[in-house]
Formats: structure tokens, C-alpha cells, sequence
């Protein structure tokens, strides 16, 4: 039975030989799913990871599989290109790429006992341009708790030059380098972000968010404000693809 079913795989080996496919993956989480407990529960996490996020990825490579031309590019290229592709698979491309750019970020953008606060060019420009770290924090949870439905909060600068750093939410999974901003960082708000411990109480999730923020990789975000769109986007190429 065993060599049977082992053919197939063997004669679709030979027919993809010499054709380098190359496909989204699901980055693996750099911390066990219990690491963000109590703030974030494990089974959230599973759940949110696994099969949300797994979900993103694995729809947006079934959008790509008949497009050959689009699936070197990465998802974050997608996201910003929309226009590009062909309107049979826009909206899925839209949805999911964006799914998978958002995820990824927000993987990254926490980490076991944070706590921490934001330090050098990045706490200066957040006290130049929100008057306080303390005003900051307010300000990102009053438009956390706003946003209408699903979607994320986000601490954004202009690309260039760093300057305007301002709070700005965006709607399903959409991210603000669609704009020509840099996403420093991000909150999911989206219900199956928070909803198995907090039940509706958004604002009790964004309140204690802030114990797991890592606050160095939102400095390294930060980082990337002198580069161009394109620039970021290439870079993110090399980390959402796999051959
Ligand atoms: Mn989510």
C-alpha cells in the first residue's frame, strides 16, 4: 500500500525538477504559546496563530497558484501593489497577504515579560510628537477601543525622515505602508485577538497589552525610517518567502 501511494510523489518530483517554486510561509513563534500568559492565554495564541494566521497564508498561496508572475514577490510587495494583479484574485490576495504581513509584525512586535518602555530616538520622537509616553499609551488605547468591527491599531511615522508620529487604525488587514507610512507598531483588535479572555472588554485587553511590548523591536522598526517603501519592501521579500 505504502509504494503505491508513494508514486505520485515521485513522478510530481520529476515533473517540478527545474521549477523553483517558491511559497508563503508561517514563521514559527520565537516563544511558547503559554509565554504571554496572563496577559495573552494559550489557547488564544494556538488558535490565533495556527489556524488564523496559518489560514492567511495557506489562502494566499491557492490565490498565487495559477500566477507564477506574482509568486516571487513578497506579501508585503502584494499589499502595495494591488493594482497590479489581476481582479480575479484582488480581493483574496488583498485580505490574506495583509493577514500575513499584520501576523508576522505582531509575532515580533511582543515578547515574554516586555514591559519595557521605548528608549533613545524613538522615546524622543513618541515625547516630541505625543507630548509623553504616558500620553501615547492613552492615545493608542482610546483608538484601539474606536475602531468599528475588525481591524488594528498602529504607531506609525512618515517614511523618510521619521517625523508625524501619530496613533492611525486601519480596517480587516490593511497596513499603513499601503499609505506611504512605517508601522512601528501594531495591535491586533480584531475579536479572535482577545475574545476567549476578555470577552467584549477590548479596552481590558489594550490596558494590558503593554506588559508584553517589545519595545526594541519597535525600535528597530523605527530604524527603517530613512529607507523608502521599496527598500522595505525587499527586505520583507527575503523574510516571508521560502523555496
Ligand atoms: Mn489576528
Amino acid at each position: 500500500m505504502s509504494e503505491l501511494t508513494q508514486q505520485p510523489v515521485q513522478a510530481e518530483k520529476v515533473a517540478t525538477k527545474n521549477i523553483v517554486i517558491k511559497k508563503h510561509q508561517l514563521p514559527p513563534l520565537q516563544y511558547d504559546y503559554a509565554a504571554l500568559e496572563p496577559t495573552i492565554d494559550a489557547r488564544t495564541m494556538i488558535l490565533h496563530h495556527d489556524n488564523h494566521h496559518g489560514g492567511y497564508v495557506k489562502k494566499l498561496n491557492e490565490a498565487l497558484e495559477k500566477f507564477p508572475e506574482f509568486q516571487d514577490k513578497s506579501a508585503a510587495w502584494l499589499l502595495c501593489n494591488l493594482d497590479q494583479l489581476p481582479s480575479s484574485i484582488k480581493t483574496a490576495v488583498h485580505n490574506n497577504a495583509g493577514g500575513h504581513v499584520n501576523h508576522s509584525m505582531f509575532w515580533r512586535a511582543m515578547k515574554p515579560s516586555g514591559a519595557n518602555e521605548p528608549k533613545g530616538p524613538l522615546r524622543d520622537a513618541i515625547n516630541r510628537d505625543f507630548g509623553g509616553f504616558a500620553e501615547f499609551k492613552k492615545c493608542f488605547e482610546d483608538e484601539g477601543a474606536k475602531v468599528f468591527g475588525s481591524g488594528w491599531v498602529w504607531l506609525v511615522c512618515s517614511l523618510k525622515n521619521g517625523a508625524n508620529m501619530q496613533v492611525t487604525t486601519t480596517t480587516g488587514h490593511d497596513n499603513p505602508l499601503m499609505q506611504n507610512l512605517l508601522p512601528v507598531l501594531l495591535n491586533d483588535v480584531w475579536e479572535h485577538a482577545y475574545y476567549l479572555r476578555y470577552e467584549n472588554r477590548r479596552p481590558d485587553y489594550l490596558k494590558a497589552w503593554w506588559a508584553i511590548v517589545d519595545w526594541e523591536e519597535a525600535s528597530a522598526c523605527f530604524e527603517k525610517r530613512s529607507q523608502s517603501v521599496n527598500e522595505i519592501l525587499t527586505v520583507e521579500n527575503e523574510r516571508f518567502l521560502a523555496t
